[in-house]
C-alpha cells in the first residue's frame, strides 16, 4: 500500500480583521521591484473599503476579475499573458474572492513559470514548475478551494482541475469580516458545496480516518449553523469559514462522490455554477446519500431556498450524450462513491435518467 502524501497550505492567519496583516506578511515575499498582483472578484469592484485596505505598492497591480463565469483556461491564459508582457516577473498573485477568484489566482501564479497553455495541465500532476508566490483570500466559505490542491478550470474539452503539489496557496487569510454580507442564497449554494463535500466523503469508499476527523466535524457545523440555530450572526460567518477548510481538509485524503461527478456535466454543458448545480444534483440522490438527502432538504425548508428544477429538459440526445461523457470521465470520484465496481452501478441509462430528473 502506498499512500499519498499531501502538500498542503504553508501559511495560515486566522481571525476576525486579520485582512488588515496582508501588508506585514506579504513585505518579505517581495522581490525588488517586482509586482504583486492582486486578482479581486469584480464583486468587490466599487467597494472603496476593502480595495483601500489591500495594500497595494509601488508598481503592484489590481485587476478586477470577472466572475461572471466561472474559470476557464482562456482567461487564465489571457491574464498570465497580460501580466507577463506587462511585467515579465512578479513577486506573487492574491486571490482575494469566493472559489472562482481563488481558483483564478492559483491558476495564474501556476501559469506564470509554466510554459504552453492552462489547458496542458488540466488533469493530475501534470504541472512542472513551481508556481510564483500565492496567497488567497476567501470572501465566501463553502468550497474549501482555499485548502485544496486543485484549481477547477472549464477548458475547450474538459471541465477538470490542475490537480498538483504546486497548486495549494502558500499563504491562506481567513476573516470572517469578508464574508459577513453575503447573500442569503449565495451563502446558502456555497455552504451545501461544504456539506456535500462532507457526506459524500464521509459516506465514500477511499474514507479514513485523517478525512473522518475533518469531514464530520465540517457537517456538523453546517448542520448547526444550516439546522440548529434560529439566527444568523457573527459565529455563523466563523463556523462556516471553519467548515469550508475542514470540509476542504476532508476531500483532500478522500474524493467526492456522485453529486459533483453529475453536477460537472452540468457545469460544462450549461455553466450551471457549482454551489447551485450540487444542490440540484443533489436534491434527488436518496438512493445514495439517504441520511444526507434528507438532512439537505431540511436545510432546504429551513431556509427558505428554491433549488431551481427543470433545468434539463428539452435538451437533445446528443446533449445528454455529452453532460454523461463529461460526468463518467471522473473516474475517482465514481470510483469513491460506489467502489471499483462503480461501471457496473452507474450505467449511461442510470445516468440519464437522473440527468432527465434535474
Ligand atoms: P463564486 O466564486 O463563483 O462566486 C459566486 C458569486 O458570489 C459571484 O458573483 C461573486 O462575485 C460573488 N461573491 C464573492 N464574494 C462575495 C461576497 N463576499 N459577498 C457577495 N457576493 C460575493 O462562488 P463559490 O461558490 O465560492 O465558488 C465556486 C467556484 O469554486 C467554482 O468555479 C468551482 O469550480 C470552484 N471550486 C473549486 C474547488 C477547489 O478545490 N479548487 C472546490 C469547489 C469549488
Ligand atoms: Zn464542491
Amino acid at each position: 500500500m502506498k499512500f499519498r502524501n499531501f502538500k498542503m497550505v504553508d501559511f495560515v492567519v486566522y481571525g476576525r480583521g486579520c485582512f488588515n496583516q496582508l501588508d506585514e506578511i506579504l513585505t518579505p515575499r517581495r522581490k525588488g521591484s517586482a509586482p504583486m498582483i492582486f486578482l479581486i472578484d469584480d464583486f468587490f469592484k466599487n467597494n472603496q473599503l476593502i480595495k483601500s485596505s489591500i495594500p497595494v505598492r509601488g508598481n503592484d497591480l489590481l485587476i478586477d476579475l470577472d466572475v461572471s463565469h466561472e474559470p476557464s483556461t482562456a482567461y487564465v491564459d489571457e491574464l498570465a499573458g497580460l501580466i507577463k508582457s506587462q511585467f515579465g516577473s512578479v513577486s506573487g498573485i492574491i486571490g482575494i474572492g469566493g472559489g472562482s477568484a481563488m481558483d483564478m489566482a492559483k491558476a495564474v501564479a501556476i501559469m506564470m513559470t509554466n510554459p504552453g497553455k492552462a489547458q496542458d495541465y488540466q488533469g493530475w500532476d501534470l504541472v512542472k514548475h513551481p508556481a510564483v508566490y500565492k496567497a488567497g483570500v476567501p470572501t465566501l466559505s463553502g468550497t474549501g478551494a482555499e485548502v485544496s490542491r486543485t484549481t477547477v478550470l472549464t477548458g475547450p474539452t474538459r471541465k477538470l482541475g490542475m490537480n498538483s503539489d504546486f497548486t495549494p496557496f502558500d499563504q491562506i487569510v481567513l476573516d470572517a469580516e469578508l464574508i459577513k454580507d453575503v447573500p442569503h442564497n449565495q451563502r446558502f449554494y456555497t455552504g451545501m458545496d461544504c456539506f456535500i463535500h462532507c457526506v459524500e466523503s464521509l459516506k465514500g469508499t477511499f474514507i479514513n480516518e485523517f478525512s473522518k476527523t475533518y469531514g464530520e466535524k465540517a457537517q456538523e457545523l453546517c448542520e448547526h449553523i444550516f439546522l440548529h440555530k434560529d439566527h444568523w450572526d457573527e459565529k455563523s460567518d466563523e463556523q462556516l469559514m471553519m467548515a469550508s477548510y475542514s470540509g476542504g481538509m476532508s476531500i483532500a485524503y478522500s474524493q467526492v462522490g456522485v453529486a459533483h461527478a453529475v453536477s460537472y456535466g452540468l457545469g460544462y454543458l450549461l455553466g450551471t455554477r457549482h454551489g447551485i448545480g450540487n444542490c440540484i444534483v443533489f436534491n434527488h440522490l436518496q438512493d445514495f446519500y439517504p441520511e444526507g438527502v434528507e438532512t439537505f432538504h431540511k436545510m432546504v425548508e429551513k431556509n427558505n431556498i428554491d433549488i431551481p428544477s427543470g433545468i434539463t429538459r428539452g435538451l437533445t440526445d446528443e446533449q445528454f450524450d455529452t453532460m454523461i461523457n463529461v460526468s463518467l470521465s471522473m473516474t475517482p470520484l465514481w470510483e469513491n462513491a460506489l467502489g471499483t465496481n462503480w461501471q457496473k452501478i452507474m450505467t449511461r441509462d442510470r445516468l440519464k435518467t437522473l440527468y432527465e430528473k434535474l
